[in-house]
């Protein structure tokens, strides 16, 4: 199976998970992440539709994407990967007719929202922002529990260059279906807790699945998944 026949598959599948769950495809937006797949496969994605793209490490997206988006300035391109605060000028900074990234996933601790905030504070976009939580044991990254959610949201919400719009996690790996569905429950869990505590704020997205537990994701919830192995090797 070639990238387009992949990216149909996967769109196929979306449209069923919506449908049991009594969702409309629209409220899920497909991310391609193309995180050490080289140019030609980003652009035979292009070509079958993505427009929005993750990437995990600064420099590698940084040789991508820095042409490719002036060639193609539709394209929409989150860090989705853990961001070391020396990269986040990278991060934040400025390619041919726009800024390289227009999202970090990512964001899991407060220094990190400090060093994003003082970078954007002239940005015409402002950056959008995800809060990671840690939903699972065998990942490392993310807020651990709704009091740290709640400083960073305040934290988050005082920077002018900066756009909250909701909450990242990635669920364990594993075939246990309860446990992926306790993470994305609990992901659910924090957004109404947030929402309540911040309700000015934008809580809409709520980014969750990869290739192997994308459907039950949406079951859940989810607004955004995030797609590499299904879409690039499949
Ligand atoms: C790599 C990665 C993905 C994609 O994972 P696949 O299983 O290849 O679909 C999604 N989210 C994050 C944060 C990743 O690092």
């Amino acid at each position: 199976m070639g990238i387009p026949e992949a990216i149909e598959t996967i769109q196929e599948r979306i449209h069923k998970a919506c449908a049991r769950s009594g969702r409309k495809a629209e409220e899920v937006r497909l991310m391609g992440v193309s995180k050490f797949h080289e140019l030609p496969a980003i652009e035979e994605a292009w070509k079958a539709g993505i427009r929005l793209f993750g990437e995990s490490r600064v420099q590698e997206a940084a040789s991508k994407f820095s042409d490719f988006e002036a060639k193609h300035p539709e394209t929409e391109l989150h860090m989705i990967g853990s961001l070391q605060r020396n990269k986040a000028k990278i991060v934040t900074g400025r390619i041919a007719g726009g800024y390289l990234f227009d999202a970090v996933q990512s964001v899991d601790r407060d220094e990190l929202i400090a060093e994003l905030g003082r970078l954007t504070g002239d940005r015409k976009n402002p950056l959008i922002v995800l809060l990671e939580y840690h939903t699972a044991e065998d990942s490392k990254s993310g807020y651990p529990d709704l009091d740290s959610l709640f400083r960073a949201a305040d934290a988050v919400l005082a920077f002018p260059g900066l756009a909250l719009r909701g909450l990242m996690t990635m669920a364990p790996l594993t075939r246990d279906e309860a446990a992926i569905r306790a993470s994305f429950r609990a992901m659910v869990f924090a957004r109404d807790a947030l929402a309540a505590r911040f309700p000015a704020a934008d809580w809409s997205c709520l980014s969750m699945g990869m290739s192997g537990d994308f459907e039950i994701a949406i079951e859940e919830g989810s607004t955004l998944v995030r797609i590499g192995t299904a879409i690039f090797n499949p």
